[in-house]
């Protein structure tokens, strides 16, 4: 592959969580989101009813199932899949718009969606949550204390296909000390940043000045 291949063409990076439920996933996103700005949190439809707490616009659009399909008749959304008997999809608009605008963009999807969005963007950037075991798992859907036994069953049952497509992200980050696993995610992201296919197109005038790309088109 030419080095060309590897550049981007937006200075903004694509990062995908991908976890089981339970995983840690939404509360390692938060820290993250908590501690850097420049991150914005792609909000996913859904045609899941809202939990105690989540509202319409900030953690999810909570849509119903005609209007889902229309969005996605009308290609509005960037990937969409069914998940635990509901459909979830990305919105397109708002991660173009970021990214043009230099700004990094996290989507919290499951491994289907993520598939899907590198085809996309090839260069972003999966981390993968691990629990620390399946007993593990379990006792925190339980302490989370949002869903029933029922979809707790149907959930831990997914968990184990969706920890299968651990080797679909580049990271894997087992989520046992919160505070270890928040530093680890910080770690990636700063890591990613810095690769020199997106620091040539942030910095493209540096590199111009440098004579950085001088060898960039030669095979
Ligand atoms: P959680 O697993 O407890 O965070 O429960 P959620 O209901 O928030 O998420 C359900 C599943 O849908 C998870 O596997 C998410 O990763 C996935 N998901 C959320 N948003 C999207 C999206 O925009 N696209 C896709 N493909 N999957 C999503
Ligand atoms: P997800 O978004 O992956 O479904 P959550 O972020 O909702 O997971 O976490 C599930 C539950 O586990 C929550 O009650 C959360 O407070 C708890 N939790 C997350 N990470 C840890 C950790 N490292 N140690 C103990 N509890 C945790
Ligand atoms: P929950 O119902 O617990 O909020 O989410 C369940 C799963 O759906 C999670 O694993 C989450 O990552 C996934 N999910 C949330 N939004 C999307 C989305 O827009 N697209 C896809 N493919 N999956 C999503």
């Amino acid at each position: 592959m030419s080095p060309l291949s590897m550049s981007t063409s937006y200075p903004g990076t694509v990062f995908m969580v991908v976890a089981p439920s339970g995983a840690g996933k939404s509360s390692l996103v938060n820290a993250l989101l908590t501690n850097d700005s420049n991150i914005m949190l792609s909000i996913s439809a859904t045609t899941r009813a809202p939990r105690p707490g989540e509202s319409h616009g900030e953690h999810y659009f909570f849509v119903d199932k005609p209007r889902f399909e229309q969005m996605c008749a009308d290609n509005a959304m960037l990937e969409w899949a069914k998940v635990h008997d509901n459909y979830y999809g990305t919105p397109r608009e708002p991660i173009q718009k970021a990214l043009q605008e230099g700004r990094d963009v996290l989507l919290e999807i499951d491994w289907q969606g993520a598939r899907l969005a590198r085809a996309h963007f090839p260069e972003a950037v999966g981390i993968f949550i691990l629990p620390p075991s399946l007993p593990t798992l379990q006792a925190r859907l339980r302490k989370r204390g949002q869903d029933s036994e029922e979809t707790i069953a149907r959930r831990l049952e997914a968990a184990e296909h969706e920890i299968a497509h651990v080797h679909d992200c580049q990271y894997a980050i087992i989520n046992e000390d919160f505070d270890t696993a928040l530093q680890q995610l910080l770690s990636i992201v700063q890591a990613s940043r810095l690769r020199t296919a997106t620091q040539s197109v942030r910095h493209r005038q540096l590199f111009q000045q440098l004579g950085a790309n001088a060898l960039l088109n030669q095979g």
